[in-house]
């Protein structure tokens, strides 16, 4: 699939497994909705989301302030139903991953990364991705299918169930979400902008917008809309100071070359509403790519008049890649030169790189599958052998 096909990707629905509803991905207003369609009342709806998202229940019976008339008839039509959960690793960082079932066989996956205070949840948003990013695990898989929001806020779902039952909103261990996972969630965006209401609504995960980043390949007619929708913190995968070379990287800047990704940066940084109004811009460092002087001197003056801050990401190997991470020396002398030149500049530490929960390093289902690949699906799907790793399993 070409750069350009990419936003208008054909679209393979999410097999259904019932005809109930999954309440799982309802936001307030639909939930309230979905209740006022039963003849019930709307009050109902509160009760129910917190049942969900604040104590992780699965099954209506738990419901212990909805009567049992009620609790039978919501049996009967709705469901409450998470993806399930294939495999689960911890690092020995602290990482954890989880392997999710995509219906079609395919996997998706959900890394939480602990950081002092701070709990950060990468969730994904498409099985598969059709962006095709030349240095990308998820993109060497194309595209299979867009995730529904159920399944979306259902990583969010799940990992707290992980953590287990919880006292109140502050006390969560999950503090941040970032839709930076396995897929392009510009172009899945109404599941990911219901499933970003549900992380932000206090009747579900009560995260700030501050506290939620949307990364994206650069989908700018899209930057415009969430702007509009809801303007969380926004990622952008920068990755090449040019447009010859994020060409080459990112075959979406083809179709929306780095100027007019520029303005739409520098729209949604005038438009945010809360205080922190600065965008991250995501660069890859690839060796003897895009991690020269020169590159480092373009961008200082593409990113001028930007509100931004620069975050590399040491590239993260993974079989067949054709590309290797930037010497130690380059990282530095990049960030160095950014710094230096007054662009907040930060280097990504890598975290759960023994269990493939690094950035780039969501596999799932790659077809070109090494020995390496081969034991670990093999670990995942049939629990045969342990991958070559310290991931344990949950159980
Ligand atoms: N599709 C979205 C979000 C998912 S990718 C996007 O591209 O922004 C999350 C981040 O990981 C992106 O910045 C992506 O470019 C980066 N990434 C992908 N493959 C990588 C790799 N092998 N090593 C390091 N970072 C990688
Ligand atoms: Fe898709 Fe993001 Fe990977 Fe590019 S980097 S192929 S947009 S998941």
């Amino acid at each position: 699939m070409t750069a350009h096909e990419a936003d208008r990707a054909p679209r393979t629905a999410a097999p259904v497994h019932t005809d109930k509803v999954n309440l799982l991905g309802l936001t307030r207003p639909q939930m309230e909705e979905f209740f006022l369609a039963m003849g019930e009342k709307k009050f109902r709806a509160q009760q129910v989301l917190k049942w969900i998202h604040h104590h992780q229940a699965d099954d209506f019976e738990q419901m212990t302030d909805v009567g049992k008339a009620l609790r039978e008839k919501l049996a009967r039509v709705a469901e409450i139903r998470g993806p399930k959960v294939l495999h689960e690793g911890i690092s020995r960082d602290g990482t954890r991953k989880w392997v999710f079932e995509a219906d079609n066989g395919g996997a998706v996956e959900t890394v939480f990364i602990p950081d002092g205070r701070r709990g950060t949840l990468c969730v994904s948003s498409q099985v598969g991705c059709a962006v095709d990013c030349s240095f990308c695990s998820t993109g060497k898989q194309g595209f299979q299918r867009d995730m529904t929001s159920a399944e979306i806020i259902g990583q969010v779902w799940q990992a707290s169930r992980a953590f287990g039952p919880r006292k109140n909103l502050g006390e969560h261990p999950i503090t941040n979400v970032v839709m930076m996972g396995m897929g392009e969630p510009m172009l899945n965006y109404e599941p990911v902008l219901s499933a970003m209401r549900i992380m932000r609504d206090d009747l579900g995960y009560g995260i700030s917008k501050r506290r939620i980043t949307l990364s994206t390949s650069g989908v700018v007619p899209k930057i415009d809309q969430l702007s509009r929708d809801l303007d969380v913190s926004l990622a952008v995968s920068l990755h090449a100071p040019n447009d010859e070379l994020r060409n080459e990287l990112v075959p979406l800047n083809r179709k929306y070359p780095l100027a007019d990704l520029m303005a739409a940066c520098k729209r949604y940084s005038d438009a945010i509403t809360h205080r922190h109004n600065t965008i991250t811009m995501e660069y890859v460092m690839l060796r003897d790519v895009n991690d020269k002087p020169e590159h480092a001197r373009q961008l200082v003056k593409l990113l001028k008049g930007i509100p931004v801050k620069v975050n590399l990401i040491p590239f993260n190997p993974f079989p067949h890649a054709g590309y290797e991470r930037s010497r130690k020396a380059d990282i530095l002398a990049f960030h160095k030169f950014l710094n230096d030149n007054g662009v907040l500049t930060t280097v990504r530490t890598t975290r759960g790189d023994d269990i493939d929960a690094a950035c780039g390093q969501l596999v799932g289902e790659v077809k070109d599958r090494t020995r390496r690949s081969e034991r670990w699906q093999a670990s995942i799907f049939h629990r045969t052998e342990q991958p070559d790793s310290n991931a344990a399993p949950a159980q």
